[in-house]
């Protein structure tokens, strides 16, 4: 991978993580929010609509926090491979994933042929 494509996903890495890093700043205020607000409700869930709802709601963010959190690592894993000059090789096959593929998902370590096979 020639340098002008290296400091390109390099840029487009570091824009992806600010704004993975903003969600996941945003999603524990909200959390924090809810976590207060749940501790200020009835504590019997089952008997209001409104914990319950808080719960859902609480359970729904803290899933998405942790999807956020992978992302995040998945990431700093492609700057790694960035740094240590193994970015864009498919990590089943050792081809080179096609640089299309890498603009859309820079996270990817699985060829188009490769990523295939695994999901089925
Ligand atoms: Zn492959």
């Amino acid at each position: 991978m020639d340098e002008q494509l290296r400091t390109e996903f390099e840029a487009l890495l570091h824009g992806h993580r600010r704004a993975v890093e903003d969600r996941i700043g945003e999603r524990t205020a909200e959390i924090d929010i809810l976590r207060s607000s749940r501790a200020s409700e009835f504590t019997d869930d089952e008997h209001d609509p409104e914990g319950t709802t808080l719960s859902a709601e609480w359970t729904l963010r803290e899933g998405l926090r942790e999807a956020d959190a992978a992302e995040l690592e998945a990431i700093d894993a492609a700057l790694d491979r960035l740094r240590d000059g193994t970015f864009g090789r498919c990590l089943r096959c050792g081809r080179q994933i096609p640089v299309e593929r890498l603009r859309i998902r820079p996270t990817a370590t699985l060829c188009v042929p490769c990523a295939a096979r695994r999901d089925r």
